[in-house]
Formats: C-alpha cells, structure tokens, sequence
C-alpha cells in the first residue's frame, strides 16, 4: 500500500480523498477514471444485485485466471466496493473492460455495457453451471410466433434477453404501456409477408412476441436513444414507472392464442436500481439512484465519487427531462415476503 500511495500523485490523492468523504452507508463512491461514469454507475447496481456476487463466490477457479478475466476481476470489484478503505476498488476491472474492445475515454451505453460485462462473464467463468445460474438469474424468455393469415400454422423460435428493449414514443408513456406495445402483434402484408412452411410459400402473416418467463433481477432498458437518418438523438419524453409492480402488467400485451399459457400473473417485483443517462446524445454522464437493502426504503444516489441518500421523489425526477432514466433494474420478490 506504501508503494501505492507514493506513486500517486497529489491530485489523485485529492480525488481519492474526496471519494471517502462523501462515502455514505452501504453505497460507496468510485472515482471517474476516463469517462467510466458508464461503468461505475452499473457496478452500483451489480453491487446491489447481491445474489449475482453470492453465484461469483462460489467460483474458486483451480487454474491461473489471466489479467483479463472479467468475472474474477469484476468479483474482486465488489468485494473491494464493500471495504471503504480501499482507495481504488474498481480500477483492475476497468483495466480488463478496456482490454476488451471498450474504449478508454469514450462515452458509452450503459445497455450495451450492461450486454457486454454479461456475456463476457458467460464466456469467460469456467463453471458452466455457475454460468447458467447467472444467465438465470437475468435471462428473460421469450418465443417469437408467426402465425399464417391463410392456414393458421404457427411458427415459433424461442428467445432470450438480458434487458427488455422497450420503445418510447414522443409523447407521454407508463412502463406499462411500453410493455404493452414491445409484445403487440403486427401484421405482416404486401412486402413483408412470411413464408408458412405449411403453406410452402409467402403468406399474409401476424409477428408476435410471446412471454415464456420472467428471471429474479428484470433489466428494463427505456430506448431513449434513436437514429434518424444517420443522426441520433435523445428523447426527453415522459417515462412514469412504479417502484413496485405486479407481473400481471405483462399480460394485457400477451398474444390472444397464449392468454392461458403466460407466466404466473401475481409475481411481485421491486424497483432497486435506476441508470440515469444525463445530458444529450452526444455529450452525457451516467449517474445511478440504488436501493440497496430489500427491506430498507432508503435510496442512494451515486454520481461516480458523490454517493448521498435521496427520497423515492428524487428518483421519480427521472421520468422525463435530459435527467432521465435510462436502465431499470427490478427484483422479484421472494413468494415469503411481506407486501
Ligand atoms: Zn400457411
């Protein structure tokens, strides 16, 4: 540690002791290092998601782990974040994302970020079964259907997710409503119509999303950027999203012919973490609101080195406006607990 401090210089040494300062309860703050506000506020959030360091525990790998490791790196990450006199507990891991095709100093988005951190670790961690229990616990399953207009033959291609893509249109939008028009049937005419291998040809069809299951930590990701003609820009639109929601929001957007076959209705989920994209498209910082205890209310608002609590209210304020939240992240609630 003497050798650490002497290389530093003295306004790093500000910048750490800065970090400290505002050190508050179960969130500590991470010093920005080249524009890892992006990184930063998602290692907030996976050091909430306690259950996905619990399944990186268990992993006692036999052979040497090289420095590129992002599971090893990103558990030694969390354990660091939880001991506050570590100066820099976030730094090896971002070393290794870099190594990985990130780039340094650039801005980044947080769901591709979010994508990228867990399928590196898919890739990366040598137990296979401790791989599937992390996809697990994020996966989201979905079966994609093309039913025929002419025959009604079914086809179906299951599918997985890690975050839910939901649209968002220029006016105002609920959570709710923007589930509703990720999994609304299209009609597939005239120059997009689909081959029915029952019929054996091009048929007038309808494209719909079925939802197979739901996992314990449910990334909602509000698509808030989009391209037009090359040039992308932000939408500031309203977004309303409620701390605490029942499953069953997911079945009104559920293709008729699947009604019965959907996923328990009556699964509880809570809101613990909020990725908050600030600023346009070109120019913006990520910033995060974490709740980090499941049965506490309190949250967290952590600005890279800054961490202060903040009121349900505070995080409400991200619903619109160039403040806005970006990435969701929902538990569901054990069936045993309270409300
Ligand atoms: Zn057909």
């Amino acid at each position: 540690m003497g050798e650490f401090w002497s290389k530093m210089s003295y306004r790093q040494y500000r910048r750490f002791t800065y970090c400290s300062y505002y050190d508050v309860s179960e969130v500590r703050g991470l010093f920005n290092y080249s524009l890892s506000c992006c990184v930063n506020s998602l290692l907030q959030s996976f050091s909430a998601t306690t259950e996905l360091l619990d399944i990186l525990n268990k992993w006692c790998p036999s052979e040497e782990i090289e420095q590129s490791n992002i599971p090893q790196r990103l558990k030694n990450a969390l354990l660091a974040m939880r001991d506050k006199s570590h100066p820099a507990p976030h730094k090896d891991f971002l070393d290794s994302l870099y190594r990985h095709a990130i780039r340094r100093g650039t801005q980044q988005d947080a769901d591709e970020i979010f994508h990228i951190i867990l399928n590196l670790i898919q890739k990366q961690i040598s137990d296979l079964g401790l791989a599937q229990e992390i996809r697990s616990l994020y996966e989201i399953k979905v079966e994609t259907q093309v039913q025929c207009s002419h025959c009604s033959f079914i086809q179906r291609e299951p599918n997985s997710l890690f975050s839910l893509p939901l649209a968002i249109s220029e006016k105002e939008n609920t959570l709710e409503s923007c589930i509703n028009s990720f999994f609304q049937s299209q009609n597939l005419v005239n120059g997009d119509k689909y081959h029915c291998n029952q019929c054996e040809q091009k048929q007038p069809s309808t494209h719909g999303l079925k939802l197979v299951s739901l996992p314990l930590i449910l990334c909602v990701h509000l698509k808030r950027f989009r391209n037009d003609r090359g040039v992308t820009r932000k939408l500031d639109s309203k977004v309303t999203f409620p701390d605490y929601f029942k499953s069953g929001i997911f079945a009104a957007g559920q293709p008729e012919n699947v009604a019965n076959d959907s996923p328990r209705a009556d699964e509880h989920y809570s809101l613990y973490a909020v990725i908050v994209h600030i600023g346009s498209a070109m120019f913006g910082h990520y910033t995060a609101y974490i709740r980090p205890v499941q049965e506490d209310q309190t949250w967290y608002y952590a600005d890279d080195c800054s961490v202060r609590p903040a009121k349900w209210a505070d995080v409400q304020s991200t619903y619109e406006g160039s403040n806005a939240a970006y990435l969701l992240l929902y538990r569901k609630k054990s069936c045993n607990s309270s409300g």
